[in-house]
């Protein structure tokens, strides 16, 4: 395989213990509960993690993607020390009719550094018009005794793409699910060949000297994973399942605490769930994590495509889908996903890269292949939401073909996680 020299495997000693002081992190693991038309936020516990894989020089969040986000305030000074931006699942699962006549709850998790003094962790969520409204506020006190100072239980783990220290490298954690025991040597197979995909597709193949890529031995008790509608169940270690909310591809898992869990013994910035199974199907919620299946012959494109949601926020850019949402984008704000607009706010998104002879909304003609403008036809809609290249790897299944407007956004979201300005 091409570029093998460059991929470093390194075993990592998996029997190291963490005195208190070591603790880099907190976990806020939290239920969101609700329906269409309300929502609420309760702490669940907070968990001490021995990594935070950022420095704090790059506190705050540059990108004003995502429905949700955290501040975290000097409970004395009111100084913003970190924040974040992420969706959910939560999320997705008000937009469903189920959501129209019943309330749910889901475990989420967010990462914060570990405080040195008193702080205030808020969090917002977005309105109908995109406006930031605030939700719940909780005041961290760093010597509390509430706080699990426990050590994560140490699965075996392999940083297997090494490009340098983790506080100034993006770090990817990739985490098995319905892998027996007997099955790890093939997880071992197939999580170097998800880390080829990524470090071969562009513009990520660009920047290997700034990834880690790591994997964590975790093993299933059964193999496979749950197809409702086949009334296939297995017993997995992060209980994941296709058909997520009646729609049949969507793989996903409710069970973020177990992940969060099985993730803690590594640095990590970004984790993708790597399924044991060889039917079609994945998913990709920004900043939360993405997941695929193993063994489709489309897996390299499944791969990048659901980790470009996760990663960088994009958008699907397609328009015809069995996705369970309803009215997924308000055609009269403009969305935050960096690769679809409604034209609301074009100069926001990427109109500095289309040329002044290209007309907008630019025709989906021969003539303006491999042109960068405003395609009508994205984001699960045909009419009013726009995207910005005919084709895409966010929009039809084709590996390493993300378009010019999806590169910018996964380059500039690169130099997040590196610690580089962003331009
Ligand atoms: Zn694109």
């Amino acid at each position: 395989m091409k570029n093998t020299l460059l991929l470093i495997i390194l075993i990592v000693l998996t029997f190291s213990s963490f005195s208190q002081e070591n603790f880099e992190a907190l976990r806020i693991d939290y239920m969101h509960s609700g329906d269409h038309e309300k929502e609420e936020i309760d702490i669940y516990r907070i968990v001490a993690e021995p990594y935070f894989s950022r420095n704090n020089d790059y506190y705050r969040f540059p990108f004003n993607y995502g429905n949700y986000k955290i501040e975290v305030t000097s409970a004395e000074s009111n100084e913003l020390q970190y924040s974040y931006h992420y969706n959910t699942l939560f999320n997705e699962w008000k937009a469903t009719k189920m959501a129209k006549e019943d309330s749910r709850t889901f475990q989420e998790s967010v990462k914060i550094p570990y405080p040195e003094t008193k702080s205030i962790i808020t969090f917002f969520s977005r309105n109908d018009n995109l406006e930031w409204t605030k939700e719940y506020s909780y005041t961290i006190n760093p010597e509390s005794d509430f706080i699990i100072r426990e050590n994560p239980v140490q699965h075996g783990h392999e940083k297997i793409h090494n490009a340098g220290n983790y506080k100034s490298k993006m770090d990817l954690v990739i985490i098995p699910d319905g892998y027996t025991k007997a099955e790890m040597e093939k997880f071992r197979k197939d999580a170097g060949r998800f880390r080829d995909y990524l470090l071969n597709c562009a513009p990520f193949s660009e920047h290997k000297n700034k990834i880690n890529i790591w994997s964590i031995h975790l093993p299933s008790p059964e193999s496979g994973t749950d197809k409702p509608t086949k009334s296939q169940w297995r017993k997995t270690a992060l209980n994941t399942s296709f058909n997520t909310f009646g729609s049949q591809r969507y793989l996903t898992t409710y069970d973020h605490f177990a992940l969060r869990e099985a993730a803690a013994v590594t640095p990590y910035d970004l984790m993708f769930i790597l399924v044991n199974d060889s039917l079609y199907g994945g998913g990709g919620i920004f900043n939360f994590y993405s997941i695929s299946s193993s063994d489709d012959k489309n897996a390299d494109f499944l791969m990048v495509h659901e980790f470009g949601h996760h990663f960088a926020a994009l958008g699907d850019e397609y328009y015809t889908s069995d996705v369970a949402v309803d009215d997924y984008h308000n055609p009269d704000t403009e969305p935050f996903e960096p690769n679809i607009t409604t034209l609301v706010d074009f100069e926001s998104k990427w109109k500095d890269m289309v040329d002044k002879e290209t007309p907008i909304p630019t025709p989906a003609k021969d003539k303006y292949k491999n042109t960068v403008g405003a395609y009508e036809g994205g984001g699960y809609v045909e009419k009013g939401v726009y995207r910005p290249y005919i084709d895409c790897t966010m929009k039809s299944a084709q590996y390493d073909n993300f378009c010019p407007v999806c590169q910018r956004a996964i380059r500039k979201m690169i130099k997040y996680y590196t610690g580089q300005a962003i331009r």
